[in-house]
């Protein structure tokens, strides 16, 4: 929206006097991947940092005429507060995107949320005191970092290899942490295509993960947004499929829009009712308007043709991708080699920094995000996530030509 040119930019400050901030206000921080943001904006920068999705295929004046019909001739419903679980038609329809992943649900077992992200934060929020332990893959989703940072859990990380997480790692941990007299509440874990390693948690440890948790009494928390997104289509199934303990966060963003912040959350009914409570505490309702959308969008729409068209596209990028790393970097660099999702997870030589080397790359016009993000301890800075989401294939092959030209500088000194 224009600013009228004679309104002020900022009100005047009359009267200035200290906010006694909580505690916990020194827990959120910037995140690295926003920090980046806008470097990536600048004219000739590539950027391999973000993680959006491609709209480019989505039928966008067929959208935009279902929004405008929904306003003038539903707009006194969808304009309206709506319930705090979610519309129940809409709450169907993820039932039935969920079955891919062989999850059988009943709405009744869902609650709608502004994005996954929000069902994240609901659920740390009911099950994490302060002080509490939250095990997460390693590397893991910076978002969640910040979640439970802000929420004042600890964050443990698991040692994953090429499969995901570590069966046997996994008890290790949970001894160790509980030989220290810690209380672990939850396991995190990106099962598909995690974000930012790419690697995929192997169908024979799920079970096995799963029941580790179940005897720890530790609660699963399984965050499924690429699932779907799978270049070899052959759908993964879900940790929930097997065990209905387990908590199961679904998105949206990445199989429509992220920008209608839909998500969902699937849980046992006695956790899905409090969680109502805490969201409609938070945001009363989701979007009513964006709800409809999204349900008329997964109803009425060949959403999953849409959605191929930009897993052929992702899956191009990943494929020039790897091409490129193998190419132009050095031989002793090491990367993932993800069949889904977004992202790429490098490893650089013995005693390269990736945040040392972010300055450098911006210089060269390519732009990153180092490891450390996607650690709660600070450690990862030998790593760095490369997204093929967005960017064309000869960008991205440019962008690679300038990492290794930084990599390899780095290297020479
Ligand atoms: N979980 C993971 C692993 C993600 O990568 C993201 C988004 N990048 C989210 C959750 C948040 O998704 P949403 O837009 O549904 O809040």
């Amino acid at each position: 929206m224009p600013t009228p040119a004679s309104a002020p930019q900022s009100s005047p400050v009359l009267h200035s006097r200290p906010v006694a901030y909580a505690v916990r206000a020194d827990f959120f921080r910037p995140s690295p991947v926003r920090a980046v943001f806008d470097i990536s904006m600048r004219e000739g920068m590539i950027s391999l940092a973000g993680g959006n999705p491609d709209l480019g295929v989505l039928p966008l004046d067929e959208l935009g005429a279902v929004a405008g019909r929904l306003i003038a001739e539903h707009g006194l419903e969808v304009l309206q507060y709506g319930t705090g679980a979610g519309l129940e038609p809409l709450r169907e329809a993820v039932c039935e995107v969920m079955s891919t992943a062989g999850i059988r649900a009943v709405p009744g077992d869902i609650l709608i949320t502004s994005g996954s992200q929000m069902g994240l934060e609901l659920v740390t929020s009911l099950l994490c005191d302060p002080g509490d332990v939250v095990l997460v893959e390693a590397p893991t989703y910076v978002g969640a970092i910040g979640t439970f940072q802000g929420l004042e859990a600890d964050i443990v990380h698991v040692a994953c290899d090429d499969d995901g997480l570590i069966p046997a790692e996994l008890e290790r941990t949970i001894a160790e942490v509980r030989a220290q007299g810690r209380t672990i509440k939850l396991l995190y874990t990106i099962p598909n295509f995690n974000n930012p390693s790419g690697i995929t948690l192997h169908p024979d440890r799920r079970p096995v993960v799963a029941e580790l948790c179940r005897n720890a009494g530790i609660a699963l928390v399984e965050d499924d947004p690429y699932g779907l997104l799978d270049f070899w289509d052959t759908p993964l199934q879900a940790i929930r499929s097997f065990d209905e303990s387990v908590i199961y966060l679904g998105s949206m963003s990445k199989i429509f829009s992220p920008g209608i912040r839909i998500g969902w959350v699937l849980a046992p009914r006695d956790v899905r009712d409090r969680l109502q409570l805490a969201a409609e505490a938070t945001t009363i309702c989701p979007s009513v308007l964006s709800q409809h959308l999204a349900n008329i969008y997964l109803r009425e729409f060949d959403w999953r043709g849409y959605m191929n068209r930009a897993i052929d596209r992702y899956h191009e990028r990943a494929q020039r991708l790897d091409a490129a790393l193998a190419a132009h970097l050095p031989e002793s660099v090491r990367w993932t080699r993800p069949h889904g999702g977004f992202f790429v997870w490098l490893t650089l030589p013995e005693g390269l920094s990736a945040e040392a080397l972010l300055p450098r790359g911006i210089e060269e016009g390519v732009v990153f995000v180092p490891g450390t993000a996607f650690f709660g301890d600070g450690s990862g800075d030998g790593n760095l996530r490369l997204s093929f989401s967005l960017e064309s294939p000869d960008r991205i092959e440019e962008g690679v030509r300038r990492l290794a030209r930084v990599v390899t500088a780095a290297l020479e000194i």
